[in-house]
């Protein structure tokens, strides 16, 4: 958490170009430049995010490496960083490159990494297993937890 506000800042260095409303591409000069933006956007038509999030893509593996180590969080994430204070989600790129390889990740393809970063905001937790429940189902399992534990 303590990283937060230097996130924010980096952020707006890397801020150059706005492509649409709320989704913003960081380290190039114009949307044409980042090859992950269609994609993105093909895919944000099925996945919806909140009107009031922001949805940050880096275009490049630099700008990438430049916010998971200002966020203490390399090794633990390669393609989504969602924080939940400060209303954005940040995409790597990189997933929609035809040479990254998901063996890593438990959700297999950008849509549903996409759902998944949608799971922590509308069930509103850090949790990854609630948000890979989300994938799934579509339902928050705290949500579901909560409800059956005060009947
Ligand atoms: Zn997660």
């Amino acid at each position: 958490m303590k990283n937060l506000f230097r996130l924010a800042a980096i952020i707006a260095a890397l801020v150059n170009t706005v492509s649409a409303a709320n989704i913003v591409a960081l380290g190039v000069n114009k949307p044409a430049d980042c090859p992950a933006l269609r994609p993105l956007l093909e895919d944000l038509k099925a996945v919806q995010f909140p009107n009031n999030w922001t949805v940050y893509v880096a275009c490049s593996d630099v700008v990438w490496q430049k916010i998971i180590q200002r966020e203490d969080v390399e090794g633990l994430t390669s393609v989504g960083i969602t924080d939940r204070v400060h209303k954005l989600t940040i995409i790597n790129g990189a997933m929609y490159s035809p040479l990254f390889s998901f063996d890593r990740q438990v959700q297999r393809t950008p849509v549903r990494i996409l759902k998944h970063e949608l799971g922590h905001i509308i069930c509103d937790s850090r949790k990854e297993d609630v948000a890979d429940g989300f994938v799934d189902s579509g339902v928050c399992k705290n949500r579901v937890l909560m409800a059956s534990a005060s009947k």
